[in-house]
């Protein structure tokens, strides 16, 4: 999204920090994912930014949802989105909420565990059941390894052990990593889903949907590959992989690419001090407050209103909390003379901000904000600014 002067005057006269999102861009970001991969239907990751009026925009749109509790299935339900657009993707579910999903209609759940298809089997019986491998998450910035997912000869044993629990394993997902920056990760991922598949036929069990997980990068600092690019190598795959059956179905669940480059993170400098011969700035956003993700250093592109031009040099960049752990970057650049009141932008911040915050210390994190209402937010207007 553009910083223009509507964006930045409005900056300057509300109580920040907030994150502004332009719904045009998330109407883009769908189009552009649908027409890249023919045929695939689309599961918003509702983490990523549950607001609802980006969910509403979606549904609009015709997206389904990768749904991970029971509130978040809920508030899909209200909005009126059929139990049939929602895929309960997470693989660490609690019981009572399978049992919940079931009885309001949703038949797609996700595993990488026997107790999980145990759990499935017990509260929604013959369910469609999707078996998840685990994948390196190489070259990602957020890699989801280890906790998620699991070796091939393992889903090859779940796959056996649905079929025996009655439920219906219709499929295999996999996620690279969230912002992940090697395409071929999902030629990796797709040549293993084929020999599962391969392995299911062989023991008389056809599956057929492959749920492509999300992990598609959007441009922080780093150059990326296009969705275009990524969509070019996940349908060359199918066409080499999977010639041995009809096309199979194709699933994926964007987060970060849906609603990333949507939204910017406003911020404000609160605090500006020198110890030990370091340079410190302090903001009113910070790790509790919309910034987790740069506790593994994922590097927002960052602009500091009015300052573009100035000479810039290393400060250490925190937030407003009592904790240690609220450092946002050890070492960055930032205008030399950047100072109290500043306004500091994270670009590309609409993904994994809003909905990381935390109420910690007392501290009020980002509220959500869309440019086609900026006009009418009298609510967060600051009628008096001390100090400046
Ligand atoms: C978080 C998540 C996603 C979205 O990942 P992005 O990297 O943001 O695209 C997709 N699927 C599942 C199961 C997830 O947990």
């Amino acid at each position: 999204m553009e910083i223009t002067t509507k964006v930045r005057e409005f900056a300057q006269s509300v109580r920040t920090p907030f994150v502004l999102m332009d719904l045009d861009t998330v109407e883009r970001n769908y189009k552009k994912l649908k027409s890249s991969i023919p045929g695939v239907r689309i599961f918003y990751a509702v983490k990523a930014n549950s607001h609802l009026r980006v969910l509403k925009k979606l549904h609009e749109l015709g997206s389904s949802f990768d749904v991970a509790s029971r509130t978040e299935i809920e508030k899909l339900l209200s909005m009126g989105v059929p139990a049939s657009n929602l895929s309960f993707g997470n693989t660490i579910k609690r019981e009572e909420d399978i049992k919940f999903a079931k009885s309001v209609g949703v038949d797609l759940f996700a595993a990488d565990a026997e107790m999980e298809l145990e759990k499935i089997a017990r509260n929604a019986p013959n369910a469609k059941v999707y078996l998840r491998i685990g994948m390196g998450g190489t070259d990602s910035d957020w890699p989801l390894s280890k906790k998620f997912g699991t070796n091939i000869d393992h889903v090859k044993d779940l796959v056996v052990y649905a079929k025996r629990l009655d439920l219906n394993p219709v499929g295999v997902s996999f996620h690279v990593g969230s912002q992940c920056y090697d395409k071929y990760s999902w030629k990796e991922a797709l040549m293993k889903v084929a020999d599962i598949f391969w392995f299911a036929r062989l023991q008389g069990i056809r599956m057929n949907i492959i749920n492509l997980g999300g992990g598609m990068p959007i441009k922080y600092v780093r150059d990326i590959p296009t969705v275009e690019e990524i969509g070019e190598v996940i349908n060359e795959s199918i066409e080499e992989f999977f010639n041995f059956m009809d096309r199979p179905v194709l699933f994926i669940e964007p987060g970060r690419s849906m609603v990333g480059d949507a939204g910017v993170l406003v911020s404000r400098v609160i605090l500006r001090s020198t110890k030990d011969m370091k340079d410190w700035v302090y903001l009113d956003a910070g790790v509790f407050h919309g910034l987790m993700e740069t506790i593994e250093d994922l590097r927002y592109e960052l602009v500091v209103d009015g300052k573009e031009n100035v000479v810039c040099k290393s400060f250490t960049l925190a937030g407003p909390t009592c904790d240690s752990v609220d450092v946002i970057y050890d070492e960055v650049d930032l205008p030399e003379n950047i100072t109290l009141g500043d306004i500091i932008y994270f670009l590309n911040a609409g993904a994994y901000t809003v909905d990381y915050n935390t109420k910690f210390n007392g501290i009020e994190g980002p509220y959500m904000c869309f440019i086609d209402e900026i006009d009418l937010r009298e609510d967060v207007k600051i009628t008096e600014m001390i100090g400046s």
